[in-house]
């Protein structure tokens, strides 16, 4: 579903990710933990293109989003068509990103008709859906001012999901909510997972890592260092820095 290879990407002379490669196939969840500056939010603004990358590949669902020549030419894909392979990923970020002055039911249907051109009663049904499933069925007419933190994150969850992305990717999306509110969101994306979106997560829940991956990829320092089945990483962590970060996280 996503094919990320030798992802190379420098901000000035600072190499932030030095050749990072992960493939991730239909239906899997793939958690990335790592220290604070790792590169693990630049990696992921990479696959959706929210940064160009300086060197490797992108494959997504068979499409080419953007490739390097052997003499080094990173060569992206027309617009009009990169615009369409992104569109097939959904991300959430730690801030929600909400409209304010857009109600909970007008942020879910807006990009649907703007971007999409889906015609209001055929989005408004499917918006009400999502946000029921998300349990902010209550919450339709609500500014996003009057939300909790957890509330916020799930309506972000369900603007990208009014999309229809094939593939969610999640930037820490419980790193800015009081501790008492990242279950419901926690909730909410292993819902997910167990409807076998393809997810890729990056968190510093731990427990979510271990119970809902099916692969945990261990960054460090614009790199990856360790992955692996989540028992085997949390388990038996083989790499020094590995153990030195989760001793540190427990
Ligand atoms: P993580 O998400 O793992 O904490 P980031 O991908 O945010 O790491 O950052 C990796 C490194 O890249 C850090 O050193 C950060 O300061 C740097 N960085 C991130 N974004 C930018 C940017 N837009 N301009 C310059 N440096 C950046
Ligand atoms: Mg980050």
């Amino acid at each position: 579903m996503i094919s990320a290879l030798n992802i190379e990407k420098k901000f000035d002379k600072l190499e932030v990710l030095k050749g990072v490669t992960l493939e991730v196939h239909k239906g899997e969840v793939v958690a990335i933990i790592g220290p604070s500056g790792s590169g693990k939010s630049t990696f992921l603004r990479c696959l959706n293109r929210l940064e160009n990358i300086d060197g490797g590949s992108i494959v997504i669902e068979g499409d080419e989003l953007v490739t390097t020549t052997s003499d080094g030419k990173v060569m992206y894909a027309e617009e009009t068509q990169a615009r369409m392979i992104c569109r097939k990923m959904g991300m959430v970020f730690q801030q929600f990103n909400l409209f304010p002055h857009l109600t909970v039911l007008d942020n879910v249907i807006e990009a649907p008709i703007t971007v999409k051109g889906v015609k209001k009663e055929e989005i408004v049904p499917e918006a009400e859906e999502l946000l029921y499933k998300v349990g902010l069925q209550d919450k339709l007419n609500s500014y996003p001012s009057r939300l909790s933190g957890g509330q916020k994150q799930r309506v972000a969850i369900a603007r990208a999901l009014a999309m229809k992305p094939d593939i969610m990717l999640f930037d820490e999306p419980t790193s800015a909510l009081d501790p008492e509110l990242t279950g419901e969101v926690l909730k909410a994306m292993r819902q997910l997972a167990e409807e076998h979106m393809t997810m890729i997560v990056v968190t510093h829940e731990m427990g979510f890592a271990r119970e809902v991956a099916n692969r945990v990829i261990f960054m460090d320092n614009g790199e990856i260092i360790e992955q692996g089945d989540p028992e085997e990483v949390f388990g038996n962590p083989q790499h020094m820095r590995t153990q030195a970060f989760l001793n540190h996280m427990s």
